[in-house]
Formats: C-alpha cells, sequence, structure tokens
C-alpha cells in the first residue's frame, strides 16, 4: 500500500488519467483561442470548447445555451449571486441563503451586505437540513434570490432541493444552488428540481482544477444577470476573458465519465464508506454528523470524544490525508461553521474528522484507515487520561 492514503476527496480529487490525455494536445498543437475565429487554429478550439460544452450540461440535463464556463465554482457563484442582485436592484435587495453554505456563497453575501443588500442566514436542525416553514417565512416582497447548496462539502448532506425550487417557483424568487459536491455523485436536473442557476467545478469531479461552469436557465424570462468580469465578451457577454481551452475539454471529458460511471462507483464507495463508517461508530464517544440517509454517498463526518482534532489530525496525517472540518479553515482552530450551526457544541466539533472516498480507494485503504484511526483515538484518550492522572497527583 502507499502512504499517505488519500481520503479527501471533497476537498479535490485527481485528474482521471484520460481527462489529462484529452487536455494535452489543447495545450501545444492545438493552441488557438476559441474566440480567434478567422482560422482554423481558433475553429478547432472552439469547436472543442462547444463539444465540452454539450459533455457538462448532459450531466446534468441541460440545454449547452445555458451552460457558462468560469475559472471555477468560486467565480460562477460571485457571478450569480453578485449578478443577479445587481440585475434586480430596482426590484429588490433581499436575498436568503443558509449558515452552512461554503465560503464561496458566505463571503459573497457578507459583502453584499456591505452594499445595502439585505441577508437573511437561516439556521439549520441537527441534520443539518434547511426548515422550509422557516424559509418559507424569511421570504418578502423584496427577495430576489435563495441559495442553497445541493450537498455539504462537510458532511454530505443533501438539501431537500426540490422542494426548495419549487417555493422559490411560488413565489416569484430565483433559485441559485452550488451543486459542486453533488455533481457527478448523484444524479441531478435543474429542470425537475426548479433551479434557475447552478454552479459546477471540474476538480471535484476528477477534472482539472481552475474551470467551473455556472447553468443558467433559458425557461425562466425573469433571470436578468449583470456580468462581472466584463471584456472581450466571450460566454455571450455574461463571462469575459480567453476560454481557458486546455481546462474546459478536461471538464468536459471528466463530466462525460462521471455521466457514464456515477452509478457503479457510488454503489462501490457507498458500500465502503458504510462500512468505514460503521466500524467507526462501533467505537465508544463517537458520533456521525449530518443526516443518516440524505447524505451524499462517499462522505463520512465523525467526532471523536475526548480526542482533540488537531492531534488526531497530527497523529494520523502521515499515513491518511484526512480533513478537520472544511479544508479552508483547516489552520484556524475554529470549530467548522457547518457544525457549530448544525449545534454540535465546540469541543465535539474540534474533535471531528471528514473522510471523503472516490474512485481509487481501495477496501484494503479502508480497512486501514479504519484500524488505524481507531488505534490512534484510543492511544491518545488512554494518553489524555494518563497526563491526567498524572496532573491530579
Ligand atoms: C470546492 C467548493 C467550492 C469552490 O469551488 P472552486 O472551483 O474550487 O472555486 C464551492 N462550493 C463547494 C460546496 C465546494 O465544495
Amino acid at each position: 500500500m502507499k502512504f499517505p492514503i488519500y481520503l479527501d476527496h471533497n476537498s479535490t480529487t485527481p485528474c482521471d488519467p484520460k481527462v489529462l490525455e484529452a487536455m494535452l494536445p489543447w495545450f501545444t498543437e492545438r493552441f488557438g483561442n476559441a474566440s480567434s475565429l478567422q482560422h482554423p487554429f481558433g475553429w478547432v478550439a472552439e469547436e472543442a470548447v462547444e463539444i465540452a460544452r454539450e459533455q457538462v450540461s448532459g450531466l446534468i440535463g441541460a440545454n449547452p445555451k445555458e451552460l457558462f464556463f468560469t475559472s471555477g465554482a468560486t467565480e460562477a457563484i460571485n457571478l450569480g449571486i453578485r449578478g443577479l442582485m445587481e440585475a434586480h436592484l430596482h426590484k429588490g435587495n433581499h436575498l436568503i441563503t443558509v449558515a452552512t453554505e461554503h465560503k464561496a456563497v458566505l463571503d459573497t453575501c457578507k459583502e453584499l451586505q456591505k452594499k445595502a443588500i439585505s441577508v437573511t442566514y437561516l439556521p439549520v436542525n441537527q441534520f443539518g437540513l434547511v426548515d422550509l416553514e422557516a424559509l418559507k417565512r424569511a421570504i418578502t416582497k423584496k427577495t430576489i434570490l435563495i441559495t442553497v447548496m445541493t450537498a455539504n462539502n462537510e458532511t454530505g448532506v443533501i438539501q431537500h432541493i426540490q422542494e426548495i425550487g419549487a417555493l422559490a417557483k411560488e413565489y416569484g424568487v430565483l433559485f441559485l444552488s452550488d451543486a459542486v459536491q453533488a455533481a457527478g455523485k448523484i444524479s441531478l436536473n435543474p429542470k425537475s428540481l426548479d433551479t434557475d442557476l447552478m454552479a459546477l467545478s471540474a476538480h471535484k469531479m476528477y477534472g482539472p482544477k481552475g474551470v467551473g461552469a455556472l447553468y443558467i436557465s433559458n425557461s425562466n424570462p425573469s433571470i436578468k444577470m449583470i456580468s462581472q468580469i466584463t471584456g472581450g465578451g466571450q460566454e455571450k457577454g455574461i463571462r469575459s476573458g480567453t476560454l481557458n481551452v486546455p481546462g474546459i475539454v478536461g471538464f468536459g471529458q471528466a463530466a462525460e465519465i462521471a455521466r457514464q460511471k456515477m452509478a457503479s462507483d457510488q454503489n462501490r464507495i457507498g458500500a465502503l464508506r458504510n462500512y468505514l463508517e460503521k466500524g467507526l461508530l462501533e467505537m465508544e464517544g463517537t458520533s456521525l454528523n449530518g443526516h443518516p440517509e440524505l447524505r451524499l454517498p462517499h462522505v463520512s463526518n465523525i467526532s471523536f470524544e475526548g480526542v482533540e482534532g488537531k492531534g488526531l489530525l497530527i497523529a494520523i496525517n502521515k499515513e491518511l490525508a484526512v480533513s478537520s472540518g472544511s479544508a479552508c479553515a483547516s489552520i484556524t482552530t475554529k470549530p467548522s461553521h457547518v457544525l457549530s450551526a448544525m449545534g454540535i457544541r465546540d469541543e465535539l466539533g474540534r474533535s471531528t474528522l471528514r473522510f471523503g472516498l472516490g474512485r481509487s480507494t481501495t477496501e484494503t485503504q479502508v480497512e486501514f484507515a479504519l484500524q488505524y484511526v481507531k488505534e490512534t483515538v484510543h492511544l491518545l484518550r488512554g494518553k489524555k487520561k494518563l497526563e491526567s492522572t498524572v496532573f491530579l497527583k
């Protein structure tokens, strides 16, 4: 077995070799600018981008015309939230989101609050789910947008997106979902989920980093957007800038593979996750964070009572690449905002590991991880007890 074992697939995934292979020619002999349509270099690049647009939209059952490439989901989310709010300011200045969203959403909302946008942060219950009644109550005449992620990056909890979409539609409010973690893992269709906008990222689904997309429905006439990056007018003026042709080609290939492999991948990975989770929860003083069923099949977020998470991470991270809470927050010792919002007390929140399994995860790796974490937790708990006894004497 090769160490460290990678169990952090919610942070990023390795590029599928087929994705890399598809990308390579677009760096070298086919280096054309997809907007340079005066000669064949540009023509072939443009054609490749349009094929990728079909592949990525195919993954979510969308029309290729509804897909706009960006530098990643962070940009897609910024474009979606800022672009919509700016375009609808004459109508209202209120937006609704959830306390457990990714920082790309939360920090964008915080910034907009400085610009006279009013934001409601909905709470979640102990399972990480939004209360639909609370959502309904939060909607006012000034509400322009509801933004709720499809699945959470720390716990894998899947929100009731269909119901939220239906509610938004009923009240004439736009609905954006950050579907980064869900895309390629569970089947998704913005049309059937009444989702007006959806953010996607290639590197969370075995594609390259630095490329993502914003889906913008073409069947809701009330969607108006103001672009956030101006320039050459690429992507129908919604997002200017020379297209990242190799990245987009890789994204397309990754989407194609995800579409083909999703069902079998998730059966196999889900079984491994369940085995790992069951084994960990058999230990005393462990608990699962998130909804037991409404969850992505490859994620497990577990708290270990009486063990400091950072100590646990340091003790295992040469062998196991796992995360404590979210990657962006892992250098701070603050418990994750997601776990706090779920009502998990700070001390327990800090004693938490997130296991994110993926395509390359094997049974042997999972067996090792289970035994290794168990032993380390026992060891750390024993040591702590010993220290406190010594101290008491
Ligand atoms: C990773 C992630 C993002 C950010 O995507 P980038 O493409 O890395 O900018 C946004 N939301 C969620 C839920 C994520 O997991």
